[in-house]
């Protein structure tokens, strides 16, 4: 089975992670979900870009640890890699209002969630964090829940991977007291001890806290340099 690669599972001001992101390897496309400051460095170091047909970034919403290195990603592809790269994210004008404040001064596109890409079918759904959050659905091969961050755990991909139809969720999750982010309790009350091997944990505040979502029987994202 596929799985998604981390490149990062630390939250903002997790100053000992990198922030979240994860791609895909889909035939000979990449598809990316969010990219975080210090993510484009990373994925060129990897070298996993030069060997792309099309780059596909799924943008979850807004906040810097999702999009800090988007714009330099926008400026690598443009000058050095010239594939074909297209950025979904459901809100377009705003995410191309933003990238074009930062500077980016060639014409791009930000493109609506498709319904279907690479082999996948997908399904964009609201999370509740801040405005203009979501979380994907992709139906293919591998097909599994990407929360980005929220702090509700959709009860769809709950009844999904309990019946099958998803492989697994991929889901933020946070100790802290933040209302925007899903506390550990609520993971636990959605998903009983026998599917949490199937939920992949990210977005952690510490290294020690994800530690303690592997004691309670989650899956944990791990990134490897
Ligand atoms: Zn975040
Ligand atoms: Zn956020």
């Amino acid at each position: 089975m596929d799985e998604l690669v981390f490149l990062g599972n630390g939250s903002a001001f997790n100053y000992q992670a990198y922030n979240t992101a994860a791609y895909l390897i889909a035939g000979e496309d990449l598809i990316l979900f969010d990219c975080g400051e210090g993510i484009c460095n990373r994925l060129i170091k990897r070298g996993v870009l030069e060997n792309a047909r099309n780059i596909y970034v799924f943008i979850t919403h807004l906040h810097s640890d999702h999009i800090g290195s988007l714009e330099a990603l926008i400026y690598y592809n443009e000058k050095f890699l010239h594939k074909g790269f297209f950025i979904f994210y459901p809100r377009t004008a705003r995410l191309k209002r933003l990238l074009q404040l930062t500077g980016v001064d060639f014409p791009f596109e930000i493109y609506p969630v498709p319904k279907a890409l690479a082999g996948y079918e997908i399904g964009c759904v609201p999370q509740n964090h801040i405005p203009g959050s979501y979380g994907y659905f992709f139906y293919g091969s591998f097909s599994f829940f990407y929360s980005g961050d929220t702090c509700t755990v959709n009860a769809r991909a709950v009844a999904r991977l309990k019946s099958g139809k998803i492989d697994r969720v991929y889901h933020e999750a946070t100790c802290s007291s933040s209302p925007i982010h899903t506390h550990i309790d609520k993971l636990k009350a959605a998903f009983p001890p026998a599917l949490r091997d199937r939920v992949c944990l990210m977005h952690f505040d510490t290294p020690a806290f994800a530690e303690q979502c592997r004691a309670e029987g989650f899956a944990v994202a791990e990134v490897t340099e």
